[in-house]
């Protein structure tokens, strides 16, 4: 910790953005906070968010002392119970009767302890994350491409590219700062073009020259359409093609096999609409196609991801100054999460669960004397299997699944029947309150560690707050409940430090560049090095050449053949079964909340933007129901019921609705929007679609 008045280089703890934040301890005792001019993710900009940070880190509705069946305990005995509760399930119902659910706020240090103990100890990979909900079909279109999970760009390529497509991403209120380097690159370049892709017209819509106002779940259909006219119009790097990619021709008869009254239909766009995007995409050799929680938050998340990915590598424009696709990651860790294999598909240091000689490698390295061996469950199979009773144990840390989940009121009840449920977290959230044992974790000031951004940066959060109460960091929890378990040798760790270098010598160990995630530069790092330590992009290998800025821009993919793959995707039925849930339920973010609001809903001025929840509805459906803005709306699908007021606007598309995610029971009454929301997942990457429910409206 630094001493008063003192500043320190940190990161925001929010979006994928992961700008650098100086903050400052003042002697009247407020936190002063700036962006980090040297910072390259943001140089000195923040949000709203960001900067409303110092007002959110007091103290108020702290959760400091550990607590057994309600009541205040000491660390040992928690530990203690928590271990050998665990320990008996192994032992009378197998490895995979217990479970960690994590979360992409998380430090790496964090994940990587939590991923060794499931995965390497303990003997089952059932442990997945709130990152299943972010980004896994991203995860999972990345690795069915490049043969691994790679973001083949940086963010200066957004500034490069003389056209940007944001499909699926509010970047105005979900990455902003992202969003206000993209007006900028444009206030310079005004030939620079923009379209968005999104059923409403948000915010970022009001800098485009072109939205596109899809019909959910269209785009699948939409870069089929522009891979067909690509190849129509012989618009194709086939040098490219030919030296790097394998599978262009099933690619391109899938795409073909699209008549242009099914484009239309399945788009919601009309001929005009469609020539006029693909020619200015054929016209345009620098273009960057932003990617989303639209595009990963979808029954077909994967699939869209790589119809994206298709029409970049047909054009050869991957992995080079101002091109690419680029995925943009909701939270402030979710590649931390994924580098060290916190999902339940993956290993660590993205090796796959599914190839016995990274199990097998894995395995030495750790010592481990059960190394998992097939994926485990993920997020919303894992709590069908809490529910259903088997999964015995559960440790939940970070996050808050009671309102975060599909079918949220069915997690509550599964959570509520199991027999021993964990939560680790810094306040009493609508999950913790029904633990047995409650473990309270550090907050953002407190801890300590890294976190890696959606252009691949590591950067440091840095803590310059004193440690309240019995608080402790994640990563300790986990290390104790370990070597309680009886792992004391394979948890040595005193520092995060001692576990980022493990992390990395782990990314290095027998890596002769066939795998793309390698830090193996920092396997020696000691403490003073890795508090100096400056946000730097991987790879870093242990050879000191340095990491590449950019990834396949000559090819080196990561399947065996180092060929990238087109993948054959189908535009799947989008047409919705007339029934008497008629309307689509859109959740997503607002501009000036976060996740659950556990910390921005401490900040009034940031309430002050968007005091309570709300529905946008389109003019012609309120009238429809009778409802003005500022009514009172029932929503229901089959799975619960909501409150909101409802806010008429023609932003909103005619059929559609959008509620916030944010709200649950602290700060509104029935307003747990993901209590609405069906558990129907995306096949590939088991992420949910939590953007397109069948839901129903009246006026309250
Ligand atoms: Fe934080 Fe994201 Fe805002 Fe940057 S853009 S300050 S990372 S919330």
């Amino acid at each position: 910790m630094q001493t008063a008045t003192a500043t320190t280089r940190t990161t925001c703890p929010y979006c994928g953005v992961g700008c650098g934040v100086l903050a400052t301890r003042e002697e009247s005792g407020a936190i002063g906070i700036k962006g980090d001019p040297l910072h390259p993710a943001n140089f000195g900009r923040l949000c709203s968010k960001g900067s409303a940070l110092g007002e959110t880190v007091d103290l108020e509705g702290r959760l400091l002392q550990p607590k057994m069946f309600g009541e205040e305990a000491g660390w040992d005995e928690a530990l203690g119970l928590v271990a050998s509760r665990f320990s008996d399930a192994v032992r009378q119902h197998g490895p995979d009767s217990v479970a960690f659910y994590v979360s992409g706020q998380f430090l790496t240090e964090d994940y990587y302890v939590a991923n060794k103990l499931m995965k390497g100890f303990i003997g089952s990979a059932n442990i997945d994350t709130n990152s299943r909900l972010c980004m896994s079909s991203s995860v999972a279109g990345h690795v069915r491409a490049f043969g691994s999970d790679t973001v083949p760009g940086t963010y200066e390529d957004l500034e490069l590219a003389d056209l940007v497509i944001l499909t699926g991403s509010n970047l105005a209120w979900c990455h902003p700062v992202l969003y206000q380097r993209l007006i900028a690159a444009k206030t310079e370049r005004p030939e620079m073009k923009i379209v968005v892709i999104d059923p409403r017209r948000t915010m970022t819509a009001d800098i485009a020259d072109m939205h596109l106002a899809i019909r959910p779940d269209g785009d699948v259909a939409l870069f089929l359409g522009l891979l067909g006219f690509l190849a129509d119009s012989a618009n194709l790097d086939h040098d490219y093609i030919e030296r790097h990619t394998s599978g262009f021709a099933m690619a391109v008869a899938a795409a073909r096999q699209l008549s242009i009254d099914e484009l239309t239909r399945k788009t919601g766009l009309d001929a005009q609409q469609l020539e006029a995007f693909y020619t200015l995409f054929v016209a345009t050799q620098k273009t960057v196609t932003c990617y989303s929680q639209g595009v990963n938050q979808s029954s077909s998340g994967t699939d869209k991801v790589n119809a994206i990915i298709n029409c970049h590598l047909a054009t050869g424009r991957i992995g080079k100054p101002g091109m690419g696709p680029f995925s943009l990651t909701g939270q402030p860790n979710a590649m931390g999460g994924r580098e060290v294999g916190g999902l339940a598909n993956m290993l660590a240091a993205h090796m796959s669960i599914a190839s016995d000689e990274d199990k097998d490698r894995v395995a030495r390295f750790w010592g481990a004397p059960r190394i998992a061996s097939k994926p485990g469950l993920k997020a919303v199979d894992l709590f069908q299997a809490v529910a259903d009773g088997r999964i015995k144990a559960i440790w939940i840390m970070a996050t808050n699944p009671v309102v975060s989940m599909p079918d949220a009121d069915a997690v509550k009840a599964a959570i509520k029947a199991c027999p021993f449920v964990v939560v680790s977290d810094v306040t009493q959230t609508d999950t913790s309150r029904h633990a047995h044992v409650f473990l309270p974790s550090l907050g953002w000031g407190e801890k300590s560690g890294t976190v890696t951004n959606s252009e691949r940066r590591i950067s440091r959060q840095r803590s310059f707050l004193s440690i309240p109460g019995q608080a402790r960091a994640d990563w300790w929890q986990l290390t104790e409940v370990g070597r309680r378990m009886g792992f004391e040798a394979a948890f040595p760790y005193n520092s995060p430090d001692e576990i980022f270098a493990e992390h990395a010598a782990l990314s290095a160990f027998e890596n002769d560049g066939t795998r793309d995630f390698d830090i193996g530069a920092f396997a020696q790092i000691d403490g003073q090095a890795y508090d100096a330590l400056s946000p730097v992009q991987w790879p870093q290998p242990q050879s000191g050449s340095g990491g590449a800025e950019r990834f396949f821009g000559n090819g080196g993919f990561y399947h065996a053949d180092r060929k990238a793959r087109f993948i054959a995707v189908e535009a799947g039925n989008v047409e919705r079964p007339a029934s008497a849930f008629p309307l689509v339920l859109n959740t997503g973010r607002i501009r000036d909340q976060w996740h659950t609001m556990t910390r921005t809903g401490k900040s009034a001025r940031l309430a002050a933007h968007i005091a309570e929840p709300f529905a946008e509805i389109h003019p012609f459906d309120a009238k429809a129901i009778g409802v003005e803005s500022a009514d009172l709306v029932e929503l229901e699908s089959p799975y619960g019921k909501v409150i909101v007021r409802a806010s008429v606007t023609d932003r909103q598309a005619k059929g559609n609705i959008f509620v916030p995610m944010h709200w649950n029971d602290n700060f509104a009454a029935r307003a747990r929007i993901d209590s609405l929301v069906a558990p129907l997942v995306d096949p590939f990457s088991g992420q949910p679609a939590l953007k397109s429910s069948a839901i129903a409206a009246r006026k309250f």
